[in-house]
């Protein structure tokens, strides 16, 4: 059996990987050794037939033994370790959830219902690091998958909204604290009918703007607000989140010098888990909606075509209806006024499932059978 250690799976992607390397009993077939920045020495929480300590995850003693290495710790523990590991000759697979290594030439992003052929073509030819996409990269591929498959999209235009869980566990911890904050400014006040709604918002209004709001992860309130911006500046004025969208798309469709233009805003807004995307397509055809819907459903066995009628919208398309699920939604499917080749879209998909875990759970299948 492989030696494949994990690191980072307490958080946000790391545990819901967990959670489905369990359901699909994938621990029976690693020696599995879990490791940890912060808590080294203490016990596993979880049932581990053979290696029940937390290790160090700085112990490149350690690491060097092992046959896989997942890490869903972040950019700053891979840009601390990967290196290190590599430079004293280890050679072992690299899977990974985070931005540090994606566009490296020796690594491969991996989304394998698109590309697996690309991912058995670099295993052929020696390549150790493969890397998850950014989930929002993901999810537009896993829902609009056929179109670019298909060679149909000119260029996209998307404005994103992401869950707080995007952003890490505390995140998420703090979102839910800003509510209950929140909600105890004026919980007395929502249940006496007379009181004056405007005075209730301004309450609220008020204490968001104080210092007393806890806004230690996200600088600013998010709960009853969102965030347009996520992730680094760059230079032209993208954020680094939106960045990646055109980047990372076209490494994994290999569009080499016919590049597919796909940019847009990303958005933090204020639900817990899910990533929502409105796109608007220019299409190189013109086909009819019941083709495009076609060749959308007809890519991969998760994406899901929800009606575009009230109905189905808000009861199939939200946040609400698909966390947990491996399906990703995609609706509000029509062709635009601008003209026949233009159409939108809105796609809702878990972003730490097909837009984080999945990915790296099924690269480590892969890699078994290989
Ligand atoms: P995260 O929840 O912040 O967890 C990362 C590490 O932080 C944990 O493994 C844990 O390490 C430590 N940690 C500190 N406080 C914690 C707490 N209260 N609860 C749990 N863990 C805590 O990060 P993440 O969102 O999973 O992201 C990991 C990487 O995946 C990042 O590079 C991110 O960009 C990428 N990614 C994230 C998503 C997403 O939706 N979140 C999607 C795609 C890719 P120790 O146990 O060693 O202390």
């Amino acid at each position: 059996m492989k030696n494949v250690g994990f690191i980072g799976w307490r958080g946000m992607i790391g545990s819901v990987l967990i959670q489905r390397m369990l359901e699909e009993g994938d621990f029976n077939t690693i020696n599995s050794i879990f490791f940890s920045t912060s808590q080294c020495g203490q016990k596993v929480p979880f049932n581990n037939k053979y290696n029940n300590i937390l290790q160090d995850a700085f112990n490149i003693d350690l690491l060097k033994e092992l046959d896989i290495i997942i890490s869903c710790q972040g950019a700053g523990y891979t840009s601390n370790i990967y290196y290190k590991l590599r430079k004293c000759g280890w050679d072992g697979y690299w899977i990974d959830s985070s931005s540090f290594l994606r566009m490296k030439n020796d690594a491969i992003i991996i989304l394998d219902p698109i590309n697996y052929n690309n991912i058995k073509n670099g295993l052929n030819n020696g390549i150790k690091t493969f890397i998850g996409a950014n989930c929002v990269v993901s999810l537009m591929l896993m829902s609009l998958g056929g179109l670019f498959l298909n060679n149909l999209v000119e260029w996209v235009s998307v404005s994103t909204y992401q869950a707080a869980s995007g952003a890490g566990s505390n995140y998420i911890r703090e979102l839910l604290l800003q509510m209950g904050i929140l909600y105890d400014q004026v919980s007395k006040e929502l249940f006496n009918k007379p009181s004056i709604i405007l005075d209730i918002e301004k309450k609220i209004t008020n204490f968001m703007r104080c210092d007393k709001m806890l806004t230690d992860a996200f600088s600013v309130p998010l709960a009853c607000s969102f965030i347009p911006w996520i992730d680094k500046e760059t230079k032209n004025g993208q954020s680094f989140e939106e960045w990646k969208c055109q980047a990372e798309i076209n490494k994994i469709l290999l569009t080499n010098n016919n590049i597919i233009y796909v940019d847009g805003i990303c958005v933090r807004i204020a639900s817990l888990r899910c990533h929502g995307q409105a796109f608007t397509l220019k299409l190189k055809k013109n086909l009819s909606l019941k083709e495009i819907e076609h060749i959308i459903i007809s890519n991969n066995s998760w994406v899901k075509l929800i009606p575009n009628n009230y109905k189905n919208t808000i009861y199939e398309l939200t946040p609400t209806a698909v966390t947990g699920k491996l399906t990703v939604a995609i609706g509000r499917l029509r062709k635009l006024n601008i003209g026949s080749k233009y159409i939108s879209a809105f796609s809702v998909g878990d972003q730490l499932l097909w837009g984080g875990a999945e990915p790296i759970r099924r690269m480590l299948k892969i890699l078994l059978w290989f």
